[in-house]
């Protein structure tokens, strides 16, 4: 099987929050100053300790949480330096850090220039406070704006916004609304995901207003519509793109490349095997120095798996899965692993082919998860 052999990315998880948001069930949360600066030097011990081992030139960076412009400059700047000094970056490397409003200053931003970070990606959910407030987020549209204006004056060419639909009390004129707001401020990039109310959280205990299943249907549906007025493309199921600027350690993620997750929680897929960092936090304080003391879960893919990744992973993406790159991997035409379903859907007009690519339809994309399940071998 010949498996790409490409470089690597990284993700490094953040797990504070100022406060959790009420949708919420991500692993992060509220933390102190001696709190972060434990973490942050952990995780220096794990960078150091895996990129002894690591040697590939890293491609894209992905600094996720939680809220990772929570920790102040100089606790930050120490992280910063650490991957600076154990990785080596390929000359154009992707670096994105996660930043919500509320948290962000134009130091805060100044550093991250100074360390390499190209790209940014603002939480905003809604340009309203009121259903800013109904998620329990920490701020207003007003400081989002202070922000965004922020990131652009550091230096910031390339800004995503994440934003939220079928909010409780939430109509389908709002949301295109929403919609039109942010994307008349320009950022490069736009998220936009549906509420999932999770369980364990405040929102799964509330009597809350959704939107209808039609209107929801029909909130996800315009939103390529409308976003391509605004020369934004859809690239991927929840996200859009002005010209060349998809989010590439996304891209990488879809396309199974190689990424190693540093920090409390994180996933990596390194060759076949997919494993996971402890979600214990005095666990892995202890023992980030010797990474294989906190994976968990290993798995060593099978073919079989790693054939149904390629194609579920794959059709996340507008362009679909490469039917040469598929022969290529597995030595065998994705026809004869998969003839059955991928013609069963294509018959229902789910699934399309052109250019020798396979890729879900606009109707394959509001049922995509029935059809990757079938995917599976
Ligand atoms: S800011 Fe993000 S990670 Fe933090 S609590 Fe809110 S949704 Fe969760």
């Amino acid at each position: 099987m010949g498996r790409k052999k490409s470089g690597l990315e990284l993700y490094l998880h953040i797990p504070f929050c100022i406060k959790k948001c009420d949708y919420c069930d991500f692993l992060s949360g509220p933390s102190t100053r001696t709190g972060q600066e434990s973490y942050i030097y952990a995780l220096l011990r794990e960078i150091k300790a895996v990129s002894a081992v690591e040697k590939r030139s890293v491609d894209t960076v992905f600094i996720g949480g939680g809220t990772p412009s929570v920790p102040e400059c100089d606790v930050m700047e120490k992280l910063l330096q650490g991957l600076q000094e154990n990785f080596h970056f390929s000359p154009n490397a992707e670096i994105t850090i996660e930043a919500n409003p509320g948290t962000l200053t134009s130091e805060k931003l100044a550093l991250y220039r100074k360390y390499g970070i190209n790209r940014i990606s603002i939480g905003l959910q809604s340009p309203k406070d009121e259903e800013l407030e109904v998620l329990g987020r920490i701020h207003n549209y007003r400081q989002f704006l202070e922000s965004y204006q922020m990131a652009r004056e550091a230096g910031f060419s390339n800004i995503n916004v994440d934003m939220m639909f079928a909010i409780p009390g939430q109509s389908y004129e709002g949301w295109i609304e929403n919609l039109r707001t942010v994307a008349e401020l320009g950022p490069e990039h736009i998220s936009a995901y549906s509420l999932i109310v999770e369980e364990g959280t405040p929102f799964s205990k509330r009597e809350l207003e959704l939107p209808d299943e039609d209107t929801e249907y029909r909130m996800y549906e315009d939103v390529a519509k409308v976003l391509g007025e605004y020369d934004y493309h859809q690239y991927e199921i929840s996200n859009y793109a002005k010209e060349n600027r998809e989010c590439r350690h996304n891209e990488g993620y879809w396309q199974r490349k190689d990424y190693l997750g540093l920090g409390l929680g994180a996933a990596s897929l390194i060759g076949n095997e997919r494993f996971t960092n402890t979600r214990d936090m005095q666990e892995y304080l202890e023992n980030s120095g010797v990474p294989e003391r906190i994976r968990k879960d290993r798995e060593v893919l099978t073919e079989k798996d790693e054939m149904a990744e390629f194609m579920f992973l794959g059709l996340r993406m507008t362009e679909g899965v490469s039917k040469a790159e598929f022969q290529e991997y597995f030595g065998n035409a994705v026809e004869k692993i998969y003839g059955e379903v991928l013609e069963k859907y294509k018959r229902q007009g789910m699934l399309a082919e052109k250019e020798n690519r396979i890729f879900l339809t606009r109707a394959g994309i509001h049922v995509s998860n029935v059809v990757m399940a079938d995917f599976l071998l």
